[in-house]
């Protein structure tokens, strides 16, 4: 038996949030840290928490965080006794785990045979299939010819799912609806798999209705032993990411766990797993579950298994790699209550998900507690740069049952105040707060079916949203003008008298990003902070008593009272209904001048990335939403579409090209 070795110094070979979660547990275990960073990096929360930290190179990953040699140089230098890979990065990266091998570093993660074995989802399905785990059907064998692909997924019948084995994150991924759309969705998936993975060898898998995603936490030691730390539903997805995920799973039986549980372990077993593991399940609403893949490493959403189980999942990977024994057998391990957490990312859920960049001018999370915890890497005043994933946070929750911990989600989501970059806080609320999700109507299609009420285009869909936006804008202009100290101007006084006129006052508003146009009356101010006001929004009138105040207001909207928390960013302020998030502003007056930008974001490349083909000719007529250009940004593919029936009249650009964020892609002309 190998004999324990103790831990005294660890290097991270991570960055932002998992470094941070990374150092809290292993100062509390007594071990010394050592941060790595890039140069975009040198003032990161890791590199300030760290107790060492060691420069790698430029920011780039691949110059960077990904190399390996550069990392294990440090180590040496600076006596690491191991390395924490995090997740992602070296995460599942064989070859760096030999290299920590040779030095005599402790790798934290499992053995190098484990993480070849998981490394290709195709190879990965057939231990799987030899091991009797239940697997999703489909074709993936080693002859990747285009056709017999094809005549698998024809003999399997529509929709199917074309994978990259050595896929991830949901990359390399497209889902095929017909036997004529197969080769095209083919090109496009061999071709992100390549940009992202350096192979694009593909499995063809029969895509399931309406399943969930179900995974199961797995943990085993050096000594034969191995738990599971039950299931997390991950089935609140976009672009099939993980955006919100829960433990446990809503709707489980005890049954159904154990046999979960098991065939999970049963996977970790067959490869001689060590460590902890995620062993990933698509579960039919039947109740049958099938294999998807086994991820060998921490997880993103590990924090939640942690919330319910009261267990430090780093603590024990650091004490597996100390060879030490599991800390917990089976029957130790308990449920108690329930966590989730949500991906809070800069990015715009609005534009297709698109990652946004820029400093964080303001970024207070909600102050944690025993129910509320933040996993962060940024302060306020960092950069969120185009080099890395754009999350800023993971925002877990606890409480005792769902529902309350549900509440507690959407409660914190509106405590966490970020401004200068786009967020996704306002949509997760949105998903929090959503009726059927309350109702746990879960489903990897949850954010596709529920679109229209979680991005809200409609404003006659919740009745008391303009008047509620309304009064709020009417309240803040009030504060503002008094805090300009303009309460003495004659033009400000709040009986609003106006001369020869009638108190109707006309605004044109921006609420949800659509125009609207209002009228209010002025009733006067009822004592010190309380106004009363007369909305008319079309043919309906609302009476309402408000009152606002730093980051709440009270409303009295009909007879109806309510509290309704709102935060202030640059170009509008969000208000927390019980429903969605509402965004609102007064919009300036038009001046007549023409709108140049009427292309639906415009044909500007939205960040730094590579064009990657151009899909029409020059004066082609291409009708509305038509792709016209495809160019990658971090990794994903984006399409520039045709905002209406028209033609390019010129690329600026041609397959393979650089762009620069913000160059102008290309010249349309609109057909009358
Ligand atoms: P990645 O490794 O890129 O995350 P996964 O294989 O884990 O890819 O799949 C990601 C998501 O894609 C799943 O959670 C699920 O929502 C969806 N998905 C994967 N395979 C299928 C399938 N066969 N049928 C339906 N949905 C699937």
């Amino acid at each position: 038996m190998k004999q324990t070795r103790p831990i005294k110094k660890l290097l991270i070979a991570n960055r932002g949030e998992i470094s941070c979660r990374i150092i809290k547990t292993a100062r509390k275990m007594g071990i010394a840290t050592v941060a790595v960073y890039s140069d975009a990096d040198a003032n990161a929360l890791h590199v300030k928490m760290a107790d060492e930290a060691v420069r790698l190179g430029p920011a780039p990953s691949r110059e960077s965080y990904l190399k390996g040699e550069l990392i294990i140089a440090a180590a040496i230098k600076l006596g690491v006794d191991a390395i924490h890979p995090g997740y992602g990065f070296l995460s599942e990266n064989a070859q760096f785990c030999k290299l920590c091998e040779q030095h005599d570093i402790i790798f934290v993660g499992p053995p190098v045979p484990a993480i070849e074995a998981m490394g290709s989802k195709s190879a990965a399905k057939q231990i799987m299939q030899k091991a009797g785990v239940p697997l999703v059907p489909g074709y993936h064998g080693e002859d990747q010819s285009a056709d017999l692909l094809k005549q698998h997924a024809d003999d399997m019948g529509y929709p199917v799912l074309l994978k990259a084995a050595a896929g991830g994150g949901g990359k390399g991924m497209r889902q095929v609806a017909a036997s004529n759309e197969f080769f095209a969705a083919l090109d496009a998936a061999k071709r992100e798999a390549m940009s992202s993975f350096s192979d694009d060898i593909m499995l063809v898998e029969k895509y399931l209705a309406d399943p969930r995603h179900v995974e199961i936490q797995v943990f085993c030691d050096n000594h034969g032993n191995g738990v599971y730390l039950f299931e997390r539903d991950c089935s609140v997805q976009r672009r099939h990411q993980k955006v919100i995920e829960e433990a446990p799973a809503p709707g489980m039986t005890e049954a159904l766990r154990a046999q979960m549980g098991e065939a999970a372990l049963k996977a970790a077993h067959a490869i001689n797993y060590v460590g902890a593991g995620t062993v990933e399940f698509l579960l039919e609403p039947d109740g049958q579950f099938f294999f998807m893949e086994m991820n060998t490493r921490l997880q993103v959403e590990h924090p939640v298994t942690e919330m319910i189980t009261q267990q430090d999942l780093v603590e024990w990977q650091l004490k597996v790699a100390q060879n030490e024994i599991l800390p917990c057998e089976q029957s130790d391990l308990q449920i108690h209550g329930h966590a989730f957490e949500a991906r809070v990312y800069a990015e715009d859920p609005n534009n297709d998900f698109l990652p946004s960049t820029g400093k964080l001018i303001k970024l207070v999370p909600p102050t944690e507690s025993q129910h509320v915890r933040v996993d962060t890497g940024v302060l306020q005043g960092d950069d969120v740069s185009p080099y890395y994933d754009p999350m800023i946070a993971k925002l877990i929750v606890w409480d005792a049952d769902r529902a309350t911990a549900l509440a507690r989600l959407a409660s914190a989501l509106s405590d966490y105040h970020v401004d200068g970059v786009t967020t996704n806080i306002d949509f997760l609320y949105n998903l929090a707060s959503h009726e059927a999700f309350q109702q746990e109507k879960l489903t990897t299609h949850f954010i596709e079916r529920h679109e229209s009420s979680l991005f809200l285009s409609d404003l006659s869909s919740t009745e008391t949203m303009v008047p509620i936006a309304t009064a709020f804008l009417i309240m803040r202009r009030q504060s503002e003008n008094q805090s300009k100290d303009l309460v003495n101007s004659p033009w400000q006084a709040s009986n609003h008298w106006r001369m020869n006129e009638s108190h109707l006052e006309k605004l044109e508003l921006l609420i949800q990003g659509i125009s609207i146009s209002v009228k209010v009356e002025h009733l006067g101010r009822l004592d010190h902070t309380r106004h009363s006001l007369k909305i008319f929004v079309d043919n309906k009138e609302y009476v309402c008593v408000c009152e606002l105040s730093k980051d709440v207001m009270n409303i009295n909207l009909n007879g109806h009272n309510q509290q309704i928390k709102w935060v202030e960013r640059t170009e509008h302020a969000t208000l927390f209904t019980e429903q969605m998030a509402v965004t609102c502003a007064i919009q300036a007056p038009d001046l007549g001048l023409e709108d140049v930008d009427d292309h639906h974001g415009g044909f500007n490349a939205p960040m730094n990335g590579t064009i990657v083909g151009l899909l029409v000719d020059v004066d082609q007529l291409v009708e509305k939403g038509d792709t016209l250009m495809v160019m990658e940004a971090m990794k994903m593919e984006h399409a520039i579409k045709a905002p209406n029936k028209g033609k390019v009249t010129e690329f600026y650009f041609s397959a393979g090209d650089l762009v620069g964020g913000g160059a102008q892609l290309l010249a349309f002309e609109l057909q009358e």
